[in-house]
């Protein structure tokens, strides 16, 4: 168990499935109090009730993190329901289109970028005021596509966007010390989720023939692929005052993928 949890009161994004649903119900289970984010009702009612199950309390709400107004009403409200707020799991995500760079419309690309990288800034642009005062930890999710696994054509909006969230969160890492509030982020490689129904592969995609494809055989190496709980228990470690001198790390959870 993680003691100091207890009481805390946690913001996860992307709350109603995959990494971030399992990270609500790992910190749920070590004693946090729950602000589930996502666009999904029916997928945030449930984690909810997942929670309350095990006796967890939680409050969902509903927010499009590309929308700076829905942010801002979001750690507002947060922090309104609980008076406090202290952690921070910035996870929601997709992998939107997956197409060669020649054939991206510009639509697209913006797109992404909005939703994993303008909304991890808006998350924590708009947790700062609710924390500074306490202090806390906000973790971020990117990618090994982020820096190492670029063998996925199509990937390059994802991509760019997973390595700028590295960057941001060092940034922010930086900045945030004075106020006592630790970010890392995270780097998962291949995990079991619902990512795939938020994948757009085009047709042009599948006409490029790939040149670096893992050996035959060798993924998911013997480990994986990862299961979301694997993450939701360091998204825990990483929240909790056990990673306490933790900032500003990039944190891969992979079972050594990117070293393939
Ligand atoms: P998932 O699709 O299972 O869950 C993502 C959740 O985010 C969904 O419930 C979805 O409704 C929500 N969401 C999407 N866009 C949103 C928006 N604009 N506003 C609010 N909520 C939104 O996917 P996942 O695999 O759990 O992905 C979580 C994070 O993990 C993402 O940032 C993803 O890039 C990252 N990641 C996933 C993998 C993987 O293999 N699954 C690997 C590396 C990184």
């Amino acid at each position: 168990m993680l003691p100091d949890l207890k009481d805390k009161v946690a913001v996860v994004t992307g709350a109603g499935s995959g990494i971030g649903r399992a990270a609500a119900l790992e910190l749920g289970r070590q004693g946090a109090r729950l602000v589930l984010v996502d666009l999904k009702d029916e997928r945030r009612e449930q984690v909810k009730a997942e929670l309350a199950a095990m006796k967890a309390e939680a409050v969902t709400l509903d927010a499009d993190l590309s929308d700076p107004v829905r942010v801002q009403w979001a750690f507002d409200e947060a922090a309104r329901a609980w008076g406090r707020l202290d952690i921070v799991f910035a996870n929601a995500g997709i992998n939107g289109v997956l197409t060669p760079i020649e054939d991206m419309k510009p639509e697209d690309w913006d797109h992404t970028m909005f939703v994993n990288l303008k909304g991890t800034f808006l998350s924590v642009k708009y947790a700062i005021p609710h924390m500074k005062e306490k202090g806390g930890s906000i973790i971020i999710t990117s990618s090994i596509n982020g820096s190492r696994v670029f063998s996925n054509f199509g990937m390059s909006a994802y991509s760019t966007s997973k390595a700028g969230q590295v960057a941001f969160a060092k940034m922010a890492a930086l900045e945030l010390a004075r106020y006592k509030i630790r970010v890392n982020v995270i780097c998962p490689g291949a995990i079991t989720t619902h990512i795939g129904e938020n994948t757009h592969s085009t047709p042009e995609l599948r006409k490029i023939k790939i040149p670096v494809q893992y050996p035959e055989g060798s993924m998911p190496l013997e480990h994986g692929p990862g299961k979301p709980e694997q993450v939701g228990e360091l998204v825990a470690f990483l929240a909790s005052g056990a990673s306490s001198h933790i900032t500003g790390t990039e944190l891969f959870i992979d079972g050594a993928e990117s070293l393939l």
